[in-house]
């Protein structure tokens, strides 16, 4: 074990100096009851956002309803939270500015208590050949998932077969027996950021506004920040305690959050866990020791990697 973080040093910078480990779909279930349970929410589901137009007072969005048919929904203000092939984005023609990894990620899920081998909840393994990382991502019964590289030439039938899965498995820990696989995929991994968060009354927030490696997890907090950041902003413009410029600041302060921390980081956190050349990883290596170590400097390390420091820098952003 290199280093070992624990999120007790940010006692006395929020109430939630932990990780919540939380499956996606339980943070949708929590949303959809406050979203039923708010006077203010007219909730629409099976319901297909196909395009909207815009004009000085307010937006109009087309969806196909359940039925099939075509609905004009009027409003004030559109907020883009469609994801990474967003439409809002692309009929206002803003650019996803970035690259895509041409190597997939590899994702096993495993039935296992991993923790039995002195494992904790999140585990971010550097190797130079076969970096991977571990996650208990749900539980009981406890699900683990473990991630590896791939190469570009890498077939993905011939990646995914059963033995091919098991002996990566056992590469990672040796057991002698086969592992209880549940589930295997690959997947792309983008950096992209969209070059504007902003046309008129059309907004972009979560993924429709920037995507990243989620080594780090770092994309739906910064998405939730975002929501929280465009939420307050529209609150107060709505009520007419704002002028309509607030919203790019919030253009700015999220892209610099979105460039800065979220995708600079998970960069960063690529190439620290696949560094094959020997002294950069014992510098590397030596480093993340020595942050651990020192808590004024760990301390600093789970402001940067909790984004805690990336929404103080923001605030700071006029
Ligand atoms: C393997 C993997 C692991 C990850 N792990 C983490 C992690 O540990 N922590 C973390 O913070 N982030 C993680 N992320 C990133 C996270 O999943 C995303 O950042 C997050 O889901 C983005 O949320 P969103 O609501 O912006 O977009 P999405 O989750 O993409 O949601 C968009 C929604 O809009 C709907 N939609 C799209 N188009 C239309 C349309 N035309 N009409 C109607 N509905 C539409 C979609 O069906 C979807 O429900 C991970 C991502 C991957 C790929």
């Amino acid at each position: 074990m290199i280093a070992e973080f624990d999120h007790a040093p940010l006692r006395n910078d929020t109430r939630f100096p932990y990780v919540l480990q939380c499956e996606r779909i339980k943070i949708v279930e929590e949303a959809l009851a406050l979203a039923k349970a708010h006077p203010d929410i007219e909730l629409r589901l099976a319901t297909t956002f196909t395009g909207f137009t815009q004009g000085a007072d307010g937006v109009t969005a087309q969806v196909t309803n359940p039925a099939g048919e075509t609905e004009s929904l009027p409003g004030r203000y559109l907020v883009s939270a469609e994801g990474a092939r967003s439409i809002v984005r692309k009929e206002l023609g803003i650019e996803f500015e970035g690259f895509t990894y041409p190597d997939r990620t590899l994702n096993i899920e495993v039935a296992y208590d991993f923790r039995r081998h002195g494992y904790t909840e999140r585990n971010y393994i550097s190797d130079p050949e076969e970096w991977s990382n571990l996650f208990h991502w749900k539980g009981p019964p406890d699900r683990w998932r473990v991630h590896f590289p791939t190469t570009p030439e890498d077939d993905e039938a011939a990646l995914t077969r059963p033995d091919a899965l098991q002996a990566r498995l056992q590469r990672f820990l040796p057991t002698g027996k086969d592992f209880d696989i549940v589930g295997s995929n690959l997947y792309v991994v983008h950096q992209r950021v969209a070059t504007k968060f902003r046309g008129g009354r059309a907004i972009l927030a979560g993924d429709s506004a920037h995507v990243n490696s989620p080594i780090g997890a770092m994309g739906m907090n910064s998405g939730v920040h975002d929501a929280f950041n465009l939420a307050e902003k529209l609150i107060k413009i709505l009520r007419g305690e704002a002028a309509e410029d607030v919203l790019d600041r919030y253009e700015r302060q999220r892209r610099h959050v979105a460039l800065q921390h979220t995708q600079a980081q998970t960069i960063r956190n690529k190439r620290l866990l696949a560094e094959k050349d020997p002294a950069v990883r014992k510098k590397n290596h030596d480093e993340l020791r020595r942050t651990a170590e020192d808590p004024a400097l760990a301390r600093a390390f789970l402001l940067r990697s909790s984004l805690i420091e990336s929404l103080r820098e923001a605030e700071r952003i006029p």
